[in-house]
Formats: C-alpha cells, structure tokens, sequence
C-alpha cells in the first residue's frame, strides 16, 4: 500500500511505502489507504483539529468531517494536489465545533454538509445563537479562536435519517447512524466495498473521549452493533486509524470504565472523586485500554457514575471540550 505524505501544501516531500494495517501516517500527512480513499490525521495541540477522510469520485469529493474551519483550510490544498473534481459534499459525523464549525469553508468551496438528522438536533440545543436564542458554544468557541471568529456557523442542511448512500459504480459510500454514543447523532462512513469505517468521534484512538454530549452505557451497545459491520481499517476521529482491534479497545474502555466505577454505588461523590487516581491507575494497568485514560477521566467518572444512579459531582469537573 503506497502512502504519499504531503508536510507541505504545494510540495510533496516524502512518499512512503507502508503497509495499509501495520503502520500509520504521521500527523498533518495524507495517506492513501485504498483506490482514491484517503485519511488524514489532524493537529490536536494546539489546533484542534480532527481527522478528515475523502473519497474521490468520478465526478465529485466527499469529505468526512468539516473540521475546524482552520482544519479545512489545512486539507483543501491537499486535496486540490490530488485531484481537480469538486469537493460537492461534507459529511459533519456530529455536531462538535471541531467537526462542524468549517462548514462554512466548504459551503465556500461549493459543498453542501451532510450530517444524521440527531446531528442538527444537537445543534439546536447547543448552538442556541444559531437558532435564535443566547450565545451558544460557537459564540463560547469564538472568543478563544481566530478561525471560528472570522467564520459564520452553518449547520448541516442535507440530512438523513438512517443511511444515505454515495455509489458512482466504482466506489460506495454508506452514511449510517447506530444510535446514540460520543453524542446523539453520531453519523458513521462505511465503504462497504474496501471495509473501511470512517467513524468520527464514536470511536477514537487516545484519551480523546469526552462524554459530555453522549451516553456511555448506549455508547457501548452502538459499538456493538457497529462491529458486525467486519471493518478492516477504522479511521477514528482523532488519534492515529487503525484495524478492527480499535473498535474492540473503545469498547473496552467503557467497559473498564463502568466496572471501575460500579464500586462506588450508592457511595458520595466526593468518594468517587477522591478515588481518581486509584480508577486511572487501575484502567492504565490494562495494556490494551491504557491509551484512553486521560485528562477527560475525571468528567467520564461522574458520567458514568450519573449514569447509574449516583449524584452529580458539587462542582463542575466536565472539562470543556
Ligand atoms: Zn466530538
């Protein structure tokens, strides 16, 4: 499998032959991981940035994710030194600034953002200056960055509700919902042909999970569902891609997570919160989860201790994402 990394927008200057499952791409590269299919892993610190995927077809791009509207405008050249067709459609896998704010961006390119119905639904409720009503998240984000300052929010207005599927013949795209997990729309790409899953934040590889907008416990049974599906490449929507075993090990996170703060039942949450760094010590034990525990831990606790009965913490501990 050829990867071709471009570090710089006009010039390519490495061109890499990795195996499509045994390695990953560096951050900021493009990589080639099927016919005219590509993944990109986006700057975390200090951008912000997601991960972008696009798929070229015969007439048009599709690219996964609006990303910041800086994170768009770090993968459009790219694209344009890959092919000349028209980026026609962003895909928002959820409603979160740094997957959603750059649509304006690619309205500007042409494109229409596509994203599950519970997508907008969650914008309603969180970008209330959008529809009306106070400041909401983008007004917060904007204080903060330049980028989302400069911009205009725009919210998806191609929208479905089970699936929507792209098929010029040669390639199939299938947009698909599973029920509610990192949030209430979660909208995942699946190329059924190449068994490569793009799936936003639904499923990351590192300590990336913010719980906020989701559920935990339904977070579990989505991925579940989202397994059967046999993915071969899971590109995440942040942290480097990887094969099936990452679907498994976001999955397992939960699972340890619940366990560990299923000892905690009926006690007081200052307990639980005194108890953190035994509950990170205890989930960085597990080799195979230890990638996911992080700064977030704290606010996933109180999540999952919400979730099964407990008392919110007394002061706010959800950091902000
Ligand atoms: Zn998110």
């Amino acid at each position: 499998m050829k990867t071709i990394a471009f570090s710089h927008p006009t010039a390519i200057l490495a061109a890499l032959c990795l195996s499509a499952f045994a390695s990953h791409a560096e951050v900021n590269t493009v990589e080639k991981i099927g016919e005219d299919i590509y993944f990109h892993e986006g700057e975390i610190r200090p951008s912000g940035h997601c991960n972008n995927g696009w798929i070229v077809f015969e007439d048009y791009v599709l690219v996964i994710d609006a990303n910041f509207p800086s994170g768009a405008r770090v993968i459009i050249p790219k694209i344009a030194a890959i092919t000349n067709k028209p980026v026609r459609f962003a895909f928002d896998t959820h409603h979160h600034g740094d997957h959603a704010y750059g649509n304006q961006v690619w309205i500007e390119k042409g494109a229409t953002p596509i994203a599950h119905v519970g997508a907008l639904e969650e914008m309603k409720k969180y970008e209330t200056g959008l529809f009306g009503d106070k400041p909401g998240r983008w007004q917060e984000a904007a204080k903060g960055r330049k980028d989302v300052a400069e911009s205009k929010l725009k919210a998806p207005t191609l929208l479905y509700k089970s699936e929507m599927i792209f098929d010029d013949g040669k390639h199939r795209v299938e947009l698909l919902h599973f029920g509610t997990a990192h949030t209430h729309g979660d909208g995942w790409a699946w190329l059924p042909n190449e068994k490569i899953l793009f799936s936003g934040d639904a499923c990351v590889n590192g300590p990336y999970n913010f719980t906020g907008d989701g559920n935990i416990g339904e977070w579990i049974q989505t991925l579940e569902a989202v397994k059967k599906l046999g993915a071969k490449v899971v590109c995440p929507g942040h942290g480097p891609r990887g094969g099936p075993e990452l679907l498994d090990d976001q999955q397992a996170y939960f699972i340890a997570l619940q366990a560990e703060v299923k000892h905690f039942f009926g006690k007081e949450p200052a307990e639980v919160e005194a108890a953190m760094p035994s509950i990170m010590a205890a989930l960085k034990k597990n080799e195979r989860i230890a990638r996911y525990a992080g700064n977030f831990l704290p606010a996933q606790v109180e999540k999952a201790f919400i979730e099964q009965g407990g008392k919110a913490w007394p002061k706010p501990t959800i950091p902000k994402k």
